[in-house]
């Protein structure tokens, strides 16, 4: 039985908790409803982007154990200046040829060649052949998507050949790697990076394999794959045909060990550089046009050959070293996630505003407003940070926008409670009563009813304030309000009017109704056992309270209202206090 008690006592604190947090429960799913609406759009999708290219920056310039320089891969690069050293562009099979005997040399794991090669530049055709057929570990190049070129023919022949075509965004950068296609026409064909990658890990026996949880993963050693749906993390409708992953940068030249074309012919680098390494020769000329757009810069864009390598790097220290492969959440996780934000964001700004007293109009509200926004912002966004070096593209833009969304309703719902309501009592201030009172009257002539309003005001109170001391005196004044609001019915009105005094306005309800209903309240101000021991009254704190009514056929004046109310109030005073008396009764009259 006492069990039962307290349960249904827990369930009622339970409820009133509810009740006092309808507003956000209600406000919670709409923002965040809203913002994800928002979001389909696409609106939001280039802030992400460029939120998420911030994150490469940051790893880039504080990059971690595994985020450094990849050992596995070496790049031959031929730029500017060694094409004018070398007098010819393009390379003569014949140059290409001694290059690739150069490397052979030291026993290269896998050699991948970043230059098209679609028809033979004399001299030297027959001897790049004659490569191409003894070397099996090299992988050439074709283009499949809009105009092709075609791949060298013996080398497609034995299939050593991968496509490097790329997939951009649509503000022209690469953050995707397209690793197969397949068409009607051809099949199904690999990209360069993965071909080499593959080579590469065959001394490791490891092998691509089709994945358990579904029939779309790959399984390459430590890395599985998952092509990217349409909306996949916070992109919106992209074209996501073939097989595409997330390019999960390491960084640009600078996170691969170089060497130039003139250097190796040279002879001038260091010995067994090349040994057992994934060695890849690529263009980084400007001239020869095969740069793209990248995370790292918006408008400085970056060698294919450099994409190429991290493409090929993301998939080797996957698979080897467990470095994580970028991966997106389904759409429900970062639903919650967004609404987590905005439950956060409305707490802690409540919890802020409520721990700070400050006058609703002051600058110190759009301080604490920014700095709380900003704080939130950063957490936000670090989290967001966190995950990304876990490896999840989680959406950052779209849970900043609800906490911002969030605090300014928390925000604006406080300032307006501040505004309009007395802070000490927490019932309507004066400014308040003045509004409804207007639209009271207003209203008085379609409610065909009697309007009336209440006047209170605590015996005796400079006294007690006196004897008790002003804190004291501000606890009585709460305790009074609290119980003038229970006794007063939810149509009625009360507002703090003055100092100790309430006023309460009852729509719809004549004299005798308005009578009982200050009687209520005085009966309840006496029984709070309030002691007042220098009242003339009682014992006990009391009130006094004025009433006035208009009925139907008055033009509702508010100030005739509260003047009648006041004079009535004054009688009660008069007559000995700890009474209600309603205007136009006996001895109260109207003056003019
Ligand atoms: P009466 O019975 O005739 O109403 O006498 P009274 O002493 O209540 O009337 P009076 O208007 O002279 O005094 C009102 C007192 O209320 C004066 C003021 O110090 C006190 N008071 C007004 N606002 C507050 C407040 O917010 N807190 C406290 N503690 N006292 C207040
Ligand atoms: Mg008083
Ligand atoms: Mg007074």
């Amino acid at each position: 039985m006492y069990q039962r008690h307290n349960m249904f006592r827990m369930l009622k604190a339970l409820g009133e908790k509810v009740y006092q947090w309808r507003k956000m429960l209600l406000i919670a799913p709409t923002v965040t409803g809203l913002v994800i609406g928002i979001s389909l759009t696409g609106i939001l999708e280039p802030l992400e982007l460029l939120t998420f290219d911030q994150f490469f920056r940051w790893r880039s310039h504080f990059p971690s154990e595994s985020e450094k320089k990849d050992p596995r891969i070496v790049i031959i690069t031929i730029d500017e200046a060694d094409i004018s050293t070398l007098k010819q562009w393009p390379l003569s099979d014949a140059k290409l040829a001694q290059l690739i005997n150069i490397v052979k040399t030291e026993n290269p794991r896998v050699i991948g060649l970043n230059i098209f090669r679609d028809f033979p530049i004399e001299p030297g055709s027959d001897t790049l052949n004659q490569i191409f057929k003894t070397t099996p570990n090299l992988i050439g190049i074709e283009k499949v998507i809009g105009n092709s070129i075609q791949p060298p023919a013996i080398l497609s022949q034995s299939k050593q050949v991968g496509f490097v075509d790329l997939v951009l965004d649509k503000d022209g950068k690469v953050r995707r790697d397209l690793v197969t296609i397949t068409s009607e026409e051809f099949g199904q064909k690999l990209s360069f990076g993965i071909t080499l990658a593959l080579s590469y890990l065959q001394k490791e026996n490891i092998i691509a394999q089709s994945g358990n949880s579904s029939q779309e993963e790959i399984i390459i050693g430590k890395a599985h794959l998952f092509p990217l749906d349409k909306n996949a993390g916070n992109y919106i409708n992209i074209d996501n045909g073939g097989y595409q992953i997330l390019l999960n940068y390491r960084g640009g030249e600078e996170k691969f060990q170089t060497i130039s074309i003139i250097d190796v012919f040279n002879q001038q680098y260091p010995q067994n550089l090349f040994n057992d390494r994934l060695v890849l020769i690529g263009v980084t000329a400007d001239s020869i046009n095969t740069s793209f757009l990248t995370p790292y810069h918006p408008s400085y864009p970056t060698s294919g050959t450099f994409i190429q390598a991290n493409a090929i790097s993301q998939i080797l220290s996957a698979a080897l070293d467990d470095r994580p492969l970028l991966k997106v959440w389904s759409n429900p996780l970062e639903w919650l996630w967004i609404f987590a934000w905005t439950t956060i964001g409305m707490l802690v700004t409540y919890v802020v505003l409520n721990k700070h007293s400050f006058q609703y109009n002051s600058v110190i509200k759009w301080i604490l407003f920014i700095l709380n926004d900003c704080w939130l912002g950063l957490l936000l966004f670090s989290c967001s940070y966190v995950l990304f070096l876990q490896g999840w593209w989680v959406p950052t833009i779209t849970p900043f926008m609800v906490v911002l969304g969030a605090s300014v309703i928390i925000m604006v719902d406080k300032w307006k409670y501040l505004a309009t309501f007395d802070t000490l009592t927490k019932v309507p201030n004066r400014l308040y009563f003045d509004k409804i009172l207007e639209q009271t009257r207003l209203l008085h002539h379609l409610s065909r009813k009697q309007t009336s309003l209440i006047l209170c005001d605590v015996d005796h109170f400079k006294q007690y304030n006196d004897t008790y001391g002003h804190p004291a005196g501000d606890r009585c004044l709460q305790k009074v309000a609290k119980e003038i609001r229970t006794a007063i019915r939810r149509t009625d009105f009360v507002a703090r009017y003055g100092g100790e005094e309430f006023a309460i306005i009852l729509p719809r309800t004549d004299r005798q109704e308005a009578k009982k209903i200050a009687q209520r309240i005085l009966e309840k101000v006496i029984s709070l056992n309030i002691s007042h021991n220098t009242s003339l009254t009682s014992d006990y704190v009391t009130i006094s309270c004025g009433i006035s009514s208009l009925f139907l056929q008055d033009q509702l004046s508010t100030k005739r209202l509260i003047n009648q109310a006041d004079k009535a109030l004054y009688q009660a005073k008069q007559e000995g206090r700890n009474r209600v008396i309603v205007y136009g009764s006996s001895l109260v009259t109207d003056e003019h």
